[in-house]
């Protein structure tokens, strides 16, 4: 019946703000208020640091090839004992998601996720940040992990001397 449907039409919506006038708000009143999210929220991305206070980085483009909005760049250099690391390393925050496929995709631990969601700017471009302010001085979430000390440097001369390494089998006495 049209009279009915017509009724309960205009009468519903005043149900539905009545029932709301008596809930607890849930707004909050940010900058002055504010959230404090789960640590396993995504939002700035950082780089960090083994516990020997080097770069876990070895600049291997992992990141940048899983990045689906193509937003990490960098460039891989080497120092004189082997070790890899990232000349520069940038990442375009104002194309990021935050879909955390870079962290995931990192074998160092290098590159995590934080929590921190406080680093909007006014200007696209200032959303565009280098090494120097991604790097930061801690292990993120696992403060321990040492890449470096499961898988040796690259390359040393002579071959397999790193710690916890062996030489490498010479093929030629295993010939009959
Ligand atoms: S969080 Fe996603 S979009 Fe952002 S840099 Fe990492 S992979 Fe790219
Ligand atoms: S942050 Fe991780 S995945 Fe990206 S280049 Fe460095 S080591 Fe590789």
């Amino acid at each position: 019946m049209p009279f009915w449907r017509d009724i309960k039409g205009t009468v519903q919506p005043f149900w539905v703000t009545l029932r709301n006038m008596f809930r607890k708000p849930v707004t909050v009143q940010y900058p002055e208020q504010k959230q404090v999210p789960p640590p396993r929220y995504r939002a700035r991305i950082v780089l960090t640091r083994d516990p020997d206070g080097g770069e876990r980085c070895v600049a291997c483009y992992l990141c940048s090839a899983a990045c689906p909005v193509d937003c990490i760049s960098m460039q891989s250099a080497e120092l004189p004992n082997g070790r890899r690391y990232a000349a520069w390393f940038r990442i375009n925050f104002a194309r990021c998601i935050y879909c955390g496929l870079c962290a995931e995709a990192c074998p160092t631990w290098a590159i995590q996720m934080s929590p921190d969601y406080e680093f909007g700017k006014y200007a696209a471009i200032d959303m565009v940040y280098e090494k120097e302010a991604l790097l930061v001085d801690h292990g993120g979430k696992d403060t321990e992990y040492n890449y470096y000390r499961h898988a040796g440097i690259g390359v040393v001369n002579p071959r397999g001397g790193n710690e916890d390494e062996e030489p490498p089998v010479d093929v030629r006495t295993n010939l009959p």
